[in-house]
């Protein structure tokens, strides 16, 4: 019995997946029936209703985005200002005292979301796991404005793991720039709550395409009751928890004073790892120079088989890096790739990804171009548990991109994963199929006009900036948090 037309897709390159490896078929075929893919060789022996030819091209699968830029995103304004806490992303204690409030209206975090998914699906991204910032917000993510996301993303076409973030606390910064921190923990149970409701309604809504999560912020705005009752949660319903751990060092040192347990250690002993836990961005351990203490907390990771979220771009820009991706990938830790920053660009994250490991490894060996591709596609796939995404054989969703190639600006081509990993950038995505449905042909996505929304995005992002002082130490002028690269004459 047919599962639906079958269409045949052909292009230079294709990459195909068998015995556990993906590989490269050089004019080779992918036939996709309904939403699986049935078929990626050569000479495919049935029937087909329908052909496309991607021509000079790779076909590959799609991106899974464990940490997927869901919002305006903010760090543009932290490139060239520091400290955080000095510029708005620490919140004063004199904000809180005024009572925080929502920075967006509901209308706009809606667009915002949508706006965000149109851009991962530009970039080649077929899974998401959304992330936005909480600075911005009065305490948690509302359900409501994940009906929304759900819509979205179901309008869109787009693979989406959704859950509300929800916190027990926050940092805190007082007029001397002494950090402490702040906490509501029964307002955190209760949004937990809330969260956990929305994973419930939400199991298989969209058909497959929205799945849901549980996303605790970051381990510093957490109490062991929310992480225990979380980590409970999360098992029972059988879904991903992605909680941000070991990113900061302010985070790392915050959690060391206040457990007594550096974050992996504290995450150990209230038994919340496990498979299916997604912990962004690893980059802060015992050892690094900064820390220096006796400790496990790799190989903590490693035993229980949590997943490292690796984010290059963003880590990187904060001047700091995953040491290393090919050590960690040594000792068994599963790591996947997230864009968590602008622009989410999966081809610019794993160029620097291969960068950074073998500058940390001090060695041209230390990383292939492959390993980073895996991660960024069998390795999200292992972190959700799902043997059917991140490849392209007999039986999987049919999730994949269309990259161009032979464009003046790729060079030349010896290996397409390898040319890609040079001069490919996320522009060079002109289609994207997401469950056997075309979302993107020739880089149009149906029902989105980007010079409008770009346009609404900007005009939303100026008023944000705007209210800047209110909410940073001290509320000094606009111009003063935020330096300009030359004097403005
Ligand atoms: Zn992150």
């Amino acid at each position: 019995m047919s599962a639906g037309p079958r269409t045949l897709l052909t292009a230079r390159w294709v990459l195909g997946h068998d015995a556990g490896r993906h590989q490269l078929l050089r004019d080779g075929e992918l036939v996709v029936e309904g939403d699986r893919v049935i078929f990626a060789g050569r000479h495919f022996p049935g029937e087909v209703q329908s052909r496309f030819d991607a021509g000079e091209a790779l076909i590959a699968p799609g991106f899974i985005d464990l940490d997927a830029l869901a919002d305006l995103d903010t760090t543009i304004l932290a490139l060239d200002n520091q400290p955080g806490w000095r510029k708005g992303r620490v919140w004063p204690q004199s904000y809180q005292d005024a009572g925080p409030v929502e920075m967006y209206s509901a209308a706009e975090l809606a667009f915002q979301k949508k706006h965000a998914f149109a851009q991962l699906i530009r970039n080649g991204v077929t899974s998401a796991l959304p992330i936005s910032s909480l600075f911005y917000r009065e305490w948690g993510e509302t359900v409501e404005e994940f009906e929304a996301a759900a819509d979205a993303a179901m309008s869109l076409g787009l693979r989406v793991w959704l859950g509300p973030a929800y916190r027990a606390g926050h940092l805190l910064v007082d007029d001397a720039g002494a950090i402490s921190e702040f906490f509501d923990e029964a307002r955190g149970l209760a949004e937990l709550e809330n969260a956990i409701r929305f994973c419930r309604d939400h199991a298989g809504r969209g058909g497959e395409l929205v799945s849901a999560m549980l996303a605790p912020d970051r381990i510093e705005t957490c109490t062991p009751a929310l992480l225990r009752r979380t980590a409970d949660a999360g098992r029972e319903l059988g879904v991903p928890v992605r909680l941000h751990c070991c990113q900061s060092l302010l985070e790392y040192q915050t959690v060391l004073r206040l457990r007594g347990m550096t974050p992996p250690e504290w995450l150990d002993s209230l038994g919340f790892l496990r498979p299916g836990v997604l912990l962004p961005h690893g980059v802060w351990t015992n050892e690094s120079p900064a820390i220096a203490r006796p400790g496990r907390d790799l190989e903590i990771i490693a035993a229980s088989g949590a997943s490292i979220v690796h984010c290059p771009l963003v880590m990187a820009r904060g001047g700091t890096m995953l040491r290393s991706f090919p050590k960690l990938r040594g000792m068994g830790i599963n790591i996947g790739l997230g864009t968590d920053t602008a622009p989410p660009d999966f081809f610019l994250n794993m160029q620097l990804g291969l960068m950074l490991a073998r500058i940390a490894e001090g060695s041209p060996t230390a990383c292939r171009s492959e390993d980073m591709l895996d991660a960024a596609t069998l390795g999200g796939a292992t972190a959700l548990g799902r043997g059917d995404l991140g490849r392209l054989q007999p039986g999987a969703k049919a999730d994949l991109i269309v990259v161009e190639l032979g464009r003046p600006q790729h060079g030349q081509v010896i290996d397409p994963i390898q040319t890609l990993m040079v001069a490919g950038q996320g522009r060079d995505v002109r289609d994207v199929m997401i469950d056997g449905a075309w979302v993107m042909r020739d880089r149009v996505i149906p029902g989105v006009d980007e010079i409008a929304d770009a346009a609404r995005a900007q005009a939303q992002f100026d008023r944000l900036v705007a209210r800047y002082p209110q909410r940073t130490l001290g509320h000094p002028p606009v111009a003063e948090i935020f330096s300009s690269s030359y004097p403005r004459a």
